[in-house]
């Protein structure tokens, strides 16, 4: 099912400024330190939204958890002093309550919370009759209906003004990143919701400092719609995701060693040349298929031969030739391992299931 939610773009018309960027500690952990790092980053002038966790859901007990709802005034003060708007994390509906209470301009619902229908369907019921906007961060694991399915069941309360957040996806090992990206994901949300923001957390992606600013790179140059980075006074003292948080300074220099792409252009030149380049895509890309379409049409006969000899489908060595071939073959050729791989994989797939068909009729 394609999560088709009509729902306005998020932040509409209070916060138009693309890309918007959201920074802030993870957690609330002292009144001086929320007001330092607020007073801080509003001085660097790139920040939109201040940014704090006072609930912390954390994987592990007996870590900090969050100050509760004694920061929520924190937030408010952030706002009297700095001017910024003020966002937090909530997770159950008591959380929203308090949260509204004290007038948060914006509310996030965590990976943690967003795997968890119930939780999601507990918050959205007390979002009813409300206006606040709501960014949905990707559920931990990698299921793109969840996080529809988070989306939709926002929309279903009457929420108006949603947006999302791509942290990442937890993975089993060590891997570079602390969530790995899988940028298709995020992609693919974006495509099915083209109305809904997509605001990158390179925080939770990297969990560590010095890949930071190339990832929000990466981020800005798909056509992300924001940014969301902690940021601490204090970053080594921090009592949650010390490891990945910068202070404000750093911030501002991240943000501004950025290079800002836009989506389209109106010089006539540049779009010229892109649509010629386009066309030749278009060309090969028909070419291509044109190709597979043969390739499956002589794994079509093969099929009938090895159904006539009663030989078996899936040959290991046959295809282990292919694979060093093309590997090799790639490289020379400046495509990725990874992307053979990949490829292969799927032509190999579509190519058993066409000699099935032919076999078993
Ligand atoms: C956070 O933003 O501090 C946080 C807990 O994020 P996530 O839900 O992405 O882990
Ligand atoms: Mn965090």
């Amino acid at each position: 099912m394609e999560g088709k939610i009509s729902i306005s773009p998020l932040l509409s018309d209070k916060w138009k400024k693309r890309p918007l960027i959201i920074s802030g500690p993870c957690s609330a952990e002292t009144e001086e330190q929320v007001l330092q790092t607020a007073i801080q980053l509003a001085e660097t002038g790139v920040v939109d939204i201040f940014r704090a966790g006072i609930w912390k859901p954390r994987t592990r007990p007996g870590t900090f958890e969050g100050v509760g709802t004694k920061g929520l005034p924190w937030l408010q003060k952030v706002r009297q002093v700095t001017g910024l708007p003020v966002t937090v994390e909530v997770a159950s509906a008591k959380q929203v309550e308090d949260a509204l209470h004290f007038e948060m301009d914006v509310l996030w619902i965590g990976a943690r919370s967003a795997v968890n229908p119930l939780s999601v369907q507990d918050i959205a019921n007390a979002l009813r009759g409300t206006n606040v906007p709501v960014l949905v961060k990707n559920p931990l694991n990698p299921d793109i209906e969840l996080w529809t399915g988070a989306v939709e069941r926002l929309a279903k309360a009457g929420v108006e003004n949603i947006g999302l957040v791509h942290r990442g996806f937890s993975t089993f090992g060590n891997t570079e990143y602390r969530n790995t990206p899988m940028w298709h994901m995020a992609i693919e949300m974006k495509r099915r919701n083209p109305h809904l923001m997509m605001i990158c957390d390179p925080s939770h992606i990297c969990g560590r400092r010095d890949i930071l600013q190339e990832l929000s790179q990466k981020a800005i140059d798909l056509d992300y719609d924001g940014l969301m980075i902690e940021s601490h006074i204090d970053p080594d003292r921090a009592l949650s995701d010390a490891k990945q948080q910068i202070t404000p300074l750093q911030l501002k220099k991240l943000i501004d060693s950025i290079k800002w792409r836009h989506e389209s252009t109106n010089e006539n030149s540049f779009n010229l040349a892109l649509e010629k380049l386009r066309e030749q895509i278009n060309q090969l890309d028909d070419e291509l298929m044109q190709l597979l379409s043969q390739r499956m049409k002589i794994a079509d006969k093969i099929g009938e031969y090895k159904k006539e000899n009663n030989i078996t489908i899936l040959q290991a060595t046959r295809w282990n030739e292919i694979l060093e071939k093309a590997s090799t073959k790639g490289k020379l050729l400046g495509l990725s391992e990874e992307f053979i791989s990949k490829y292969f994989d799927a032509v190999h797939i579509e190519s058993i299931n066409h000699q099935n068909k032919v076999m078993n009729s």
